[in-house]
């Protein structure tokens, strides 16, 4: 376990790129760690510290935390806050020098999620083309070994509202549908954008996914005169690719409206290239440059239904099944108060992640991951690490709060436009620093064999007890 994600260390330092967006940062984080150190706060003795038998000595004030989203950025930020309350350096450390906290603290995390689980939601295009692979992807909270801990619980619901000034969320039951009132001392915002389907799934429960995804896979096999795929981003050529793979009988089409795929990326040209030369060599029919105008289903002779499309040149696509894979994101910040936000709904933070709004109460609101108004492509590395990140604050606002001193706080920097891209059994991707690079040896180093959901879950240690 640990040595995989040491591979993808290592492979970094060799000048590897672990994922699509994911590993760079995480060497970013390594760097950064590194260059920092890690700041352990110094305390005065008084009486807000409790003897104990060992060299950590325990503070008598206790903290509530309350994370929205149990994902990547999450549930990072949470096992790391657990990692340093309990007087050890975190999990994500990677710097040799770092020490660990002088002193534990007594804190009681709540994690607030719509699902009812952790969905490794980088494997959507695989999980939704796969039986198997979906039934991997989702794990519930409740399953997941590394979340069993006595400072941490959880609830399926979702977030309706904040308010800063009293640190209460209300939050509706996803069981009973009744409001309760969540007090904290920290708040964590990591519930990421609002994606539609097929890019993800829209169930709530790993039961009702599994049906989601059957349903799906179910389309796609039947599917008469083949898949057409509107949209040429980064989902749309995964899907693609998988859904060729796994189904080569299929005839599957990928229509984009620019000419060139990935057009909305800050990535150069031999990128797109390279992703449209292995789609067709995959057999995946790539038309560029046209829009779908028009969808009008009609009756199959069987009896079936089929679409007709029609494109910007006229021209008319034949096939039995349609993906859209054009990716409106929403933030999914509705439930907090304007002025936390940028005009898009994104969360304004400071480089520490703190927000940066005009909030009562700032020093005890933080957020993490997609949600965050952050430049660079979003990813789970990207997630991963500011939930490492805003815990390593939060931990340092904790024992100044409790000794009376200065938080220091470490910072962030904009992520570097890195991708890759997993395409049936080769990997692309592109770093500022290597260019372009294709194959299926990179494959393995950037996804294993289950698009990255080993590498993440050993990262974050969901397998080992917390
Ligand atoms: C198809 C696809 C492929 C991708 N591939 C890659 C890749 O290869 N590499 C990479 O690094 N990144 C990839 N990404 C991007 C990556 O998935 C995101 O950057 C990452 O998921 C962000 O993590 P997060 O924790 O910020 O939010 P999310 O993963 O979006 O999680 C947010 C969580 O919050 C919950 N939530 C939402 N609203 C509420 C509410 N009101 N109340 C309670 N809970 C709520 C959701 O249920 C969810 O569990 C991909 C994205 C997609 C869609």
């Amino acid at each position: 376990m640990f040595p995989l994600f040491l591979f993808g260390y290592i492979a970094q330092f060799l000048g590897f790129f672990f994922s699509r967006f994911s590993f760079f940062i995480l060497l970013f984080a390594f760097l950064l760690v590194s260059f920092f150190g890690y700041c352990s706060c110094h305390i005065s003795p008084s009486q807000v510290i409790m003897p104990s038998n060992d060299f950590v000595r325990t503070v008598s004030r206790s903290f509530r935390v309350l994370v929205i989203g149990g994902s990547y950025g999450g549930l990072s930020a949470a096992l790391a806050l657990i990692d340093l309350s309990q007087g050890r350096l975190t999990r994500f450390n990677y710097n040799a020098d770092a020490e660990a906290p002088t002193h534990r603290i007594p804190i009681q995390i709540t994690v607030v999620d719509k699902r009812d689980g952790y969905y490794h939601l980088i494997g959507s295009p695989k999980a939704l083309a796969s039986e198997k692979f979906a039934s991997e992807a989702w794990t519930r909270f409740q399953d997941i070994p590394g979340l069993r801990s006595p400072n941490l619980s959880f609830i399926q619901g979702s977030v309706s509202s904040v308010d800063f000034n009293a640190k209460e969320a209300q939050i509706v039951d996803a069981e009973t549908k009744n409001s309760r009132t969540e007090p904290y001392d920290y708040l964590i915002a990591g519930s990421g954008l609002r994606r539609s389907f097929p890019t993800v799934p829209q169930s709530l429960r790993r039961e009702e996914f599994l049906k989601e995804a059957r349903e799906h896979m179910t389309d796609v096999k039947k599917a008469q005169d083949g898949i057409v795929i509107i949209g040429g981003g980064a989902v749309g050529v995964e899907m693609a690719a998988e859904l060729k793979i796994l189904y080569p009988e299929q005839k599957v089409t990928l229509v984009h409206s620019r000419k060139r795929l990935l057009s909305s990326e800050p990535l150069p040209d031999d990128f797109a290239e390279r992703v449209d030369s292995i789609l067709r060599d995959t057999g995946v029919e790539v038309i560029l440059g046209h829009r779908v105008i028009d969808t009008t289903a009609v009756e199959t002779k069987n009896g079936t239904r089929g679409w007709n499309l029609t494109l910007s040149d006229g021209r008319q696509l034949k096939t039995g099944h349609v993906l859209k894979a054009i990716s409106q994101t929403v933030p999914t910040s509705t439930y907090l108060p304007k002025e936390a936000l940028n005009e898009e709904g994104y969360i304004k933070v400071h480089r520490s992640l703190q927000f940066s709004g005009a909030i009562p109460n700032p020093e005890h609101h933080w957020a993490v991951g997609d949600l965050t108004e952050w430049e660079g492509i979003k990813r789970c590395g990207g997630a991963m690490h500011m939930g490492h990140y805003a815990a390593l604050n939060i931990h340092q606002h904790m024992m100044a709060e409790c000794t009376g001193g200065k938080p220091d706080y470490q910072t962030l920097q904009p992520f570097p436009a890195v991708m890759g891209l997993a395409l049936g059994k080769t990997a692309v991707s592109y770093t500022p620093g290597e260019g372009t690079r294709e194959g299926e040896d990179l494959m393995k180093t950037l996804f294993g064999k289950d698009m990255g959901h080993t590498i993440c879950w050993n990262y974050m240690r969901l397998g080992e007890a917390c």
